[in-house]
């Protein structure tokens, strides 16, 4: 290669470079968002209702597609002229709602997230690093109160994931939509894994060696929750 062309080579290079990250520009997440994230989770849990049922009968007591649809229909009539003043409000209601109106370990567990996330987040917007650190704080409200690790069959091998991608996603400088996406993408593929393992917590733990070969519905429901924060952040 000549001197000229290498320089133009590199010249080419440089040009191409994509911005460093966090220079692109961030866009928050808002409480209409996050509204918008919490109905499109209601919607979900209606469709997906019978689908949840089924999964928990193989496994459990067939009762997580109803407690879901219940619970997420009790959110949707609790925020309902709800005047929140932070992202976090909508979020910390969403859960003591759950709490309140959920049997099982879903209410709590799901509850416990929601409000854990949402203490974290006091304003009117969210950052995506400020989203993605309360996230976080889900994460280990649930696993405090579930004592479940990943590889247990739980809800946990989607949320992990889910929560590890967007993260990623957020400090790679990306636009939280696309965050959501990629989350939502491995809570999908964390949930399908769980048909493999073989359940050491929860009410599917009873069944040992049976548990495998069919998927966990608390991991299913969470993709459902991430595959809606996809939709209410890219529509
Ligand atoms: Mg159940």
């Amino acid at each position: 290669m000549t001197g000229q062309a290498r320089q133009e080579t590199q010249e080419t290079w440089v040009r191409c470079e994509p911005d460093p990250p966090g220079d692109s520009e961030e866009r928050p997440v808002d409480i209409h968002q996050t509204r918008i994230w919490v109905r499109a989770i209601t919607a979900a849990m209606d469709q997906n209702k019978d689908r949840l049922t089924q999964l928990d009968s193989a496994i459990g007591d067939a009762d997580h597609g109803v407690n879901m649809q219940r619970g997420f229909t009790a959110v949707a009539a609790a925020l309902d002229g709800y005047e929140p003043a932070g992202v976090g409000d909508v979020l910390v209601k969403t859960g003591t709602t759950l709490i309140s109106s959920v049997g099982g370990a879903a209410g709590p567990l799901y509850g416990t997230f929601f409000r854990a996330v949402g203490k974290q987040l006091t304003g009117p917007v969210a950052e995506p690093a400020q989203l993605a650190a309360a996230f976080e704080a889900g994460l280990a409200g649930v696993q405090k109160l579930g004592a479940a690790v990943p590889g247990d069959k739980t809800m946990v091998d989607a949320l992990a994931p889910a929560l590890a991608a967007f993260g990623a996603a957020i400090e790679d400088g990306q636009d939280v939509g696309v965050a959501a996406e990629r989350a939502a993408t491995a809570a999908e593929a964390g949930a399908q894994e769980t048909i493999a393992l073989q359940a050491r917590k929860g009410r599917a733990s009873y069944l040992g060696p049976r548990s495998i070969g069919h998927q966990d519905p608390g991991a299913t429901s969470t993709a459902l929750v991430f595959r809606a924060l996809a939709e209410a952040l890219t529509s």
